[in-house]
């Protein structure tokens, strides 16, 4: 497996185990980082995200702390319940984030830093992330010019590759692909330009709808039904996620789903309304 992969996964584990969770005790083998925890503890802090970016994994801790770590050579990330026995020697240990649910514990890992969101962007080492989709000065350009150079990427991969553009997720990135007509494991260099600016004017108008009256995780692309019967199932929402087996809102053509690229992620798509043949 790929390392690109073995990050991503490990990113999407700590995330889930982490984000939104009080950091109750912070351990390391570092003296730089100890002595940084002691200026400035780690601890009280909340966990708001965790991500991979190339052989990187970063954490973001509330009162902008990032804690990251390469993950190239023997280094690794795992997760534990409290009291749960480490696979690996304690000497091996770097770095522990406690919260009241889990121990992540960072072993052999060759580089661990501290940084704030100012450090991170001077750091030329760490990848940068993409164009903000939510930010108001979006840099549209820059971002189609991303989507372009990954020319032998399925578009549905290169969607969620938040250094192409921050802020698609899983969801969005198969919403995104049915509205512009386009089928996600269609390679970039088969996009036409019309249909590079649709995924991103889509990208932008669907995330934004959904800052604005989006109802906490509830993601909504598809408003026929929920207006006219007030239904809200999540499933009644969008076009195709989570629809397969159902038929098309459009055309009536059964969903198909399939997973692709680092993770494994579930895509969905209607075979009629995004054929997975270039416009003519
Ligand atoms: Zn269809």
């Amino acid at each position: 497996m790929p390392e690109g992969d073995t990050i991503f996964r490990a990113a999407r584990a700590l995330n889930k185990a982490l984000a939104g969770a009080t950091v109750t005790a912070f351990e390391t083998g570092y003296a730089q980082l100890a002595s940084a925890h002691d200026n400035a503890p780690v601890t009280g802090r909340i966990v708001d995200k965790v991500e991979a970016r190339g052989k990187w994994l970063l954490i973001h801790f509330s009162g902008d702390l990032v804690l990251v770590t390469h993950m190239l050579m023997s280094g690794s990330w795992h997760i534990y319940r409290p009291g749960e026995r480490w696979n690996r020697p304690r000497a091996q240990m770097r770095a522990v984030i406690r919260t009241a649910q889990y121990e992540a514990v960072a072993f052999a890992v060759p580089v661990a830093q501290f940084h704030t969101a100012r450090s991170l962007e001077r750091n030329t080492a760490i990848p940068k992330l993409g164009p903000d989709l939510l930010n108001e000065g979006f840099a549209e350009n820059e971002a189609k010019a991303r989507i372009r150079a990954r020319t032998d990427v399925e578009i549905g991969n290169v969607l969620l590759d938040q250094k192409v553009m921050a802020g698609i997720g899983n969801v969005f990135k198969s919403e995104i692909c049915f509205v512009c007509g386009v089928h996600p494991f269609r390679l970039v260099s088969s996009l036409t330009d019309r249909e590079i600016d649709c995924l991103v004017d889509s990208a932008r108008k669907l995330m934004a709808a959904n800052i604005t009256e989006g109802s906490g995780d509830q993601i909504v692309t598809y408003t026929g039904l929920r207006r006219t019967t007030g239904r809200s199932d999540p499933s009644a929402r969008v076009w195709v996620y989570r629809r397969k087996g159902e038929e098309c809102r459009r055309c009536g053509t059964i969903i198909e789903t399939r997973r692709q690229g680092p993770g494994a992620r579930s895509t969905y798509w209607c075979p009629r309304c995004q054929p997975s043949a270039p416009p003519i």
